[in-house]
């Protein structure tokens, strides 16, 4: 049986690292990610497979819904507050949206990724 406490700790780090800068939850080489928001098919330095484990479809709507709508409460908020000309809100907006989105949609996606591999013992 694995030490439970250090495979923990390791996991945390590596989710963030595997989600915000692509690394390998293996060996933590670079490029776990072909897309925004779409694992490459295998790890370059490794061999490790991401594809086959990738989460896709409805599970996906999850994360987005509820971000989506934190999003909307967050722009109606904004526009209570502050009242930016509309240039200014597409702009923001246009950068925030898809940002927050990807962002969401990587953690997701690498903490079942991760979580995928743990079970399968092929971390
Ligand atoms: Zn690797």
């Amino acid at each position: 049986m694995p030490d439970g406490d250090s495979q923990d700790a390791k996991g945390q780090s590596g989710l963030t690292a595997t989600a915000l800068f692509g690394l390998c939850p293996r060996c933590g080489a670079k490029g776990a990610w072909a897309g925004l928001g779409a694992f490459a098919e295998r790890c370059g330095a490794c061999g490790l497979e991401f594809a086959p484990h990738e989460p896709r479809g409805r599970g996906m709507y999850l994360v987005v819904l509820p971000v989506t709508v934190l999003l909307v409460l967050a722009a109606l908020k904004l526009d209570e507050v502050v009242q930016l000309p509309v240039w200014a809100l597409i702009a923001l907006w246009g950068v925030v949206v898809p940002l927050v989105v990807t962002l969401a949609l990587r953690f997701a996606k690498a903490a079942a990724l991760m979580a995928r591999l743990d079970k399968e013992g092929l971390l």
